[in-house]
Parts: structure tokens; sequence; C-alpha cells
């Protein structure tokens, strides 16, 4: 606002009358001055009003605009909230200084089967132990965390006071589905309780025939021998079983690789059934072998490993018959197939038979020297090759299985 120069010159008239005063000059001239200087001071009040208001407007708009820009830096900042509650891959909500839930997001739905998003936190009742942990944090107004099950899901729940100022403003919580995690510390406890019982019982049998050949110091050599045999047996069988674990350990980590080379697949299955050669003829069965040729980007000694679990498996479950491998090209894939004519698998225990320690005789299985871990390693290494395994069975009469491993193009 510039007045200072209509201000100077009001003053200027003002003196100039004065001084007209004191000099008893003209009574026309001082009252022509007069009217000059009500004219000039009416004219600068106007023109005051006019620069007010102009700077009020201008004042205002800028207020104006501020406040725009606050509230598109707002909505910018709440919808970055949204999408980064869409993507979080957890569940979030908040709770307000009144108790009500002023947002949540998709994931907590998908979780609790219901949309709390504008409910009040008393409402989500149904929802026993995330009603009560809610309920627990907004009264106490601290940092929060427990784990909770619902309906047989694990989830870790976090809740962080807000603030406006100083004062309490309400809640923020964070949900986050740790189930699988549950289910691997679960699976991973039952693993070491199965390990350890596998290992126990060869280590008995080894335990109780030392303690009997050292308390019978008159045992005939022939028994002496014979349980030198059976210790021997079962010191074997807990190498295979350590070297499988061995296995299973490395394919676990994360970090985990297949040595992954382009190679013909034929010369690698000869080559594992002529490792099983000897088998074969112990046990008078006939091989029968159909491969054809194909290269395959695989990890050979996996491969490998593979073929010797299944072929062995075939010639350990058949007393009499053949067992035929085939492998042919089918499409995009190449399958390989190993047929027996054994003692075939019950229907209901064909799902089973993959899992870690699951053996269907376990007499039998132990005196073919086996660990009942060796399906469950097939069918890691070829998923990880990115194929499929599967078996078809018919008790008494014999089985298949299969495994197809990925041609690449
Ligand atoms: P194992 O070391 O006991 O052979 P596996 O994991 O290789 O362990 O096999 C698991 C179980 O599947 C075996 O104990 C056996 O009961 C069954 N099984 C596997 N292959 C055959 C087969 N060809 N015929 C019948 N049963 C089989």
């Amino acid at each position: 606002m510039n007045f200072r120069k209509d201000y100077s010159f009001l003053i200027f008239l003002y003196l100039v009358v004065t001084l007209n005063v004191i000099l008893g000059s003209n009574k026309f001239v001082t009252i022509l001055l007069l009217f000059s200087i009500f004219v000039i001071t009416i004219y600068i009040y106007e023109n005051i009003k006019k620069i007010i208001s102009e700077d009020k407007d201008a004042s205002m708009s800028s207020l104006l605009n501020k406040l725009d820009r606050t509230q598109k830096e707002t909505e910018e900042s709440y919808k970055k909230f949204l999408s980064l509650s869409k993507t979080l891959g957890s569940g979030v909500f908040m709770v307000d200084y009144d108790g009500k839930i002023t947002f949540s997001n998709k994931d907590v739905e998908n979780y609790f089967g219901i949309d709390i998003a504008n409910k009040e936190y008393k409402e989500i009742i149904a929802i026993e132990p995330l009603y009560k942990f809610v309920n627990q944090a907004y009264l106490i107004e601290e940092y929060t965390r427990k784990q909770i099950i619902f309906e047989e899901r694990y989830f870790d729940l976090i809740s962080t006071p807000l603030y406006e100022g100083d004062m309490f403003a309400g809640i923020l919580v964070l949900v986050h589905d740790i189930t699988s995690l549950k289910n691997a510390e679960k699976f991973q406890k039952r693993f070491t309780a199965d390990v350890s019982h596998e290992l126990r019982t060869p280590l008995s049998a080894i335990k109780g025939f030392s303690e009997i050949m050292m308390r019978d110091k008159d045992m005939s050599l022939e028994n002496r021998n014979e349980f030198l045999g059976l210790m021997n047996k079962e010191s074997e069988r807990m190498e295979i079983i350590l070297s499988d674990l061995m296995v299973i350990s490395k394919m676990d980590r994360l970090d985990y690789e297949l040595n992954l080379v382009n190679q013909e697949i034929k010369g690698i299955i000869l080559e594992a059934i002529n490792v099983l050669n000897p088998k074969f003829t112990d046990k008078s069965l006939e091989k029968i072998v159909d491969i054809e040729s194909c290269e395959l980007f695989i990890d050979k000694v996996k491969i490998t490993q593979v073929l010797l679990n299944i072929v062995k498996n075939a010639i350990n479950y058949t007393d009499n018959g053949y067992v035929k491998i085939k492998g042919y090209v089918d499409k995009k894939q190449y399958i390989i197939e190993v047929s027996d004519s054994g003692i075939g698998i019950q229907k209901e225990k064909l799902e089973m038979i993959f899992k870690r320690f699951y053996r269907i005789d376990k007499a039998r299985s132990r005196d073919t020297g086996g660990s009942g871990l060796g399906l469950s390693i097939s069918k890691n290494v070829v998923m990880k090759h990115g194929g499929s395994i599967s078996v078809h069975s018919v008790e008494n009469e014999g089985s298949t299985f299969s495994f197809t491993l990925p041609i690449k193009e």
C-alpha cells in the first residue's frame, strides 16, 4: 500500500491553510483551500478503501489457493496410501478417536470375510480375537502386538497409536497372514520328530546287539557273525537315511539351484539302469527297455537319482515278472514311465507315498534298505525341473510311476 504520497500532500495542504489563517489572509482563499482539502480527503479515503479491498481480495485468493493446494496434497497422500495398502500384501485398517473404523483395505476383508470399513470397532465382535485385540490396543493407547487364530488361519497383529499433536487420535492396525509360516514351523517340528524316530530304530538295534555280544562272552562264532552282520546292516541303513536327509536339507534351501545342462536323456537312463543290473539278475526279473532319444535341459546327477530310486523301488517291490522302463516324447515334454508287475499299492495309499518317511510296509522297506525318503526327494527334483510325477497302481498286479520333464524350445 502506498499512501505516503497522499498523506504528505494532505499535510502540506493543512500547513498552507494554517499558515493562511495565521497570516490573516483572504477568507475566500481560506474557504477555497478548505474545500480543496475536503475534496482531496474524500478522494484519498476512497483510494485507500479501494486499495484495502483489493489487498483483501488478493490475500483471500492466496489463502484459498493455499487451502486448495493442501487439500490436493492430502488427497494425493490418501491416494498413495490407498494404492500402497492394496499392494502391501497385508491387511491394514484405522480406528479413529471415536472408535470408528475409518479405513480398511481389501486384504482385511479377505482374511475375515467381512468388510469392516465404516463400522464401529465394537461391531466386529463376531471376529472375537480381532475384536479383543483392537479393544485392548484402543484402550491402552500403546504399541501392541499379538498372534491370533481365526478359522484355522494364523495372523500377526500390530497396532500403533496415532496422534494429532499430543492428542490420541486412534490406532492403525496391521494384519499379516502368517499361516504358511506357522505350517512350515509345524512341518519342521514333525519332520525333526520323524527323523529322530527313524534314526532311533537302527540305533537301538545296534545298541541291543552290541549289549548281547558284550554280555554273552561264550557266544558261538556263528551267532557273533550273524549279530555283526545285523549291526552292519542297521548302520548302513542309518547311513542311507542320513545321506537322503542331507539331499533334502540342501534342496530345501531357498538359494538351492539345479545344475542344468543340455544333454541327451537316453544315455542317462541307460546308465542308471545298468547300475541296477545286478539287482535284476538277483531277482530274476525281466528287464524291458524302450527309450527314445531327446535332448533335455536337466541336472544329470539329480535325474539319475530319481531314476535309480524309481527303478530300484520297482525291483524291490516286485517278486516276479518284469520291470519296464519307457521314455518318449509327448508334445512339449519327455515322459519316463517305470512299470512293474509287483505287489502294487492300495488306492487310498497312493497319495501318501510321496510324503517324507511314509512307507506302506515298514518291514519290507527296511529289508530293502529304503529310507522312506526316495519318492519325496524324486518329487521335489522333478518339480524343480518344471515337471510332474504321478503313479497308477493296482494292488497285487503292479504299479506304473511316470514323470515328465519339459522340452526346452
Ligand atoms: P522306500 O525307501 O521305503 O522305498 P520311497 O519313498 O521310495 O521309500 O517309497 C515310499 C513307499 O512307497 C515305499 O515304502 C513303498 O511302500 C511304496 N512304493 C514305492 N514304489 C513302489 C512300487 N513300485 N510298488 C509298490 N510300492 C511301492
